[in-house]
Parts: C-alpha cells; sequence; structure tokens
C-alpha cells in the first residue's frame, strides 16, 4: 500500500528585515478579526515584514480590508471589484466605493482589470468582457479622481489591458498585480512606467522567463506580493500562503539579480511607500 507523502509545513526564509507585501487576501488567509489579523501580523514581522496591501475584491470584503488596516499600522487595504463579479458594480457599490477611496487607509483601488480565463472555462459564474472592461474604466477613472495608485489584475488579457490602460487616464501608478505576461507585455509595461508586482509563481521551476524579466526591470518598478492564500513560493508550492512567506521570493529574485536579499527587501519597501503614498 502506498502512502502519501505529507506536505511539509511552510516555514518562513530566515528574517529579512524591510520586506513587504504588496498584495494579500487578509481575509481569504482566515484573518478576519482585529485579533487574527494580529496574530498574522505577528507571524510576519517575525519574518521581517513591515507592511502589507490586503485587498477586499467586493463590498463586504472592501469594508473588511478596510477595517484590517484601520485597526492594524502595518496593514493598508486596496478596494474594488475583482473583474470575474465586475457585474456586481451598480449604482450602489459605485457610491460605496467612493466613499471607501477616500478613506486614508485605502491606499490603491483594485484589483481590477481583466479575466478570460474563467470566461473560457465557466462562463456562467463570470461578468462578460465588456462589462469587465466598462468596469476596468471606471475603477481606473475612480483612481485618478482619488489619487489613488491603481492595482490590475489580468489573466489572459494581454492585449486588451495594454489597449485600455494606454487611452484611458493615467493614474498615479499603475500595479500589474502577480506579474506572469511575458517580455513583449513587460516591455510596454516597463516602458510606460508600471510597476510590475511579482508572487510566488516567480519562484516556480519552469518559469525562467519570468524569472528573467524579475532581473531586468529597473529596482523602481518592482514590488512583491504573495497574494494569499494562493500562489506559495518554493519550497511550498501547493501549501496555504500567508505574507510571512513572503521572504522565499525576495531571495530569488535577488538571488538572480545578484543583489543581497536585504538591500533588495529595503528598496522594494522604499517602492512599497512610494507607490501607495506612504511616509
Ligand atoms: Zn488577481
Ligand atoms: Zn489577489
Amino acid at each position: 500500500m502506498s502512502k502519501k507523502k505529507p506536505r511539509p509545513t511552510p516555514v518562513p526564509a530566515a528574517f529579512i528585515p524591510n520586506l513587504t507585501d504588496a498584495h494579500t487576501h487578509l481575509a481569504s488567509c482566515g484573518a478576519r478579526t482585529a485579533e487574527e489579523v494580529a496574530a498574522l501580523m505577528d507571524r510576519a514581522r517575525t519574518a521581517g515584514v513591515r507592511r502589507v496591501c490586503t485587498v477586499g475584491d467586493g463590498l463586504a470584503e472592501a469594508q473588511l480590508a478596510l477595517e484590517a488596516a484601520t485597526g492594524h499600522q502595518d496593514v493598508f487595504a486596496a478596494c474594488a471589484i475583482h473583474p470575474t463579479r465586475a457585474h456586481e458594480l451598480d449604482e450602489d457599490a459605485r457610491a460605496h466605493l467612493r466613499a471607501m477611496a477616500c478613506d486614508p487607509n485605502c491606499v490603491a483601488i483594485g484589483e481590477t482589470g481583466l479575466d478570460t480565463y474563467w470566461i473560457k472555462h465557466d462562463p456562467h459564474n463570470t461578468a462578460a468582457l465588456d462589462v469587465q472592461e466598462e468596469a476596468l474604466r471606471w475603477h481606473i477613472d475612480l483612481a485618478c479622481e482619488s489619487g489613488k495608485a491603481l492595482m490590475i489584475h489580468n489573466r489572459e488579457a494581454d492585449e486588451d489591458l495594454l489597449r485600455v490602460l494606454g487611452d484611458a487616464p493615467r493614474p498615479v501608478e499603475t500595479i500589474l498585480h502577480c506579474f506572469s505576461s511575458p517580455w513583449a507585455v513587460a516591455d510596454v509595461a516597463l516602458e510606460r512606467g508600471y510597476v510590475l508586482s511579482f508572487a510566488g509563481n516567480v519562484t516556480f521551476k519552469r518559469n525562467d522567463e519570468l524569472r528573467a524579466i524579475a532581473k531586468a526591470a529597473p529596482i523602481e518598478q518592482i514590488v512583491i506580493e504573495t497574494d494569499a492564500p494562493y500562489m506559495t513560493p518554493e519550497p511550498y508550492r501547493g501549501a496555504r500562503n500567508e505574507s510571512a512567506l513572503i521572504g522565499h521570493t525576495a531571495q530569488v529574485i535577488a538571488d538572480v539579480r545578484g543583489v543581497k536579499v536585504e538591500d533588495f527587501a529595503e528598496c522594494v519597501s522604499r517602492n512599497f511607500d512610494r507607490i501607495y503614498g506612504l511616509a
């Protein structure tokens, strides 16, 4: 009889000061109350994480993200309706999001963007592409009006995304979260001044092209994220992710860039503060 090998429990990399997590989902990681947020942030701080941005993907989740940010000095929030739920962006939701965008703890509008993956795989449970594009344009306007960073989700929609971002008004900062696109897209994005946010998939064995992009991108245009509870970096791929594990991703990028991970984390930390308008 063959026994399945138990998956190792993920542990943080050795302590690395000045780590930041530019995109996580605290509520989906099980941290919904102030106590749960504090416990998760304590584990993160032990690994060297100084600040995180938690994302609310719908009205209820955005409210939770704002509450987490209000209750913890190292947590900041991003608010939006996720592209796969773009059909939920009615007048009422717009009014709520406009109010949330004014909150000083809301540092970004996102994640918004385009997602054709679920249109191909489960079309009845996701928004149509034209509905997603309209919602994306509305969120871009909100980022411009509020002066907050725009946080973009892009799944299998490179061409349409670059078209919309190219002809829409330009927010103060544009972050391409969980950047996973090929060189051609990275070239355009970097040329336009967007920020590439690298997640755990930059550590996956087959993603040589993504590591090459992370090596070549100007340091001012890089942040790192967990997208937790998903996208767990190697050597814990497939396990549950959280901010405390961001050091593994930082280490892989620092290694390909040939710099000390402490120096890389410090530069990225300054980017985090600049992009999110923090002191
Ligand atoms: Zn996303
Ligand atoms: Zn996300």
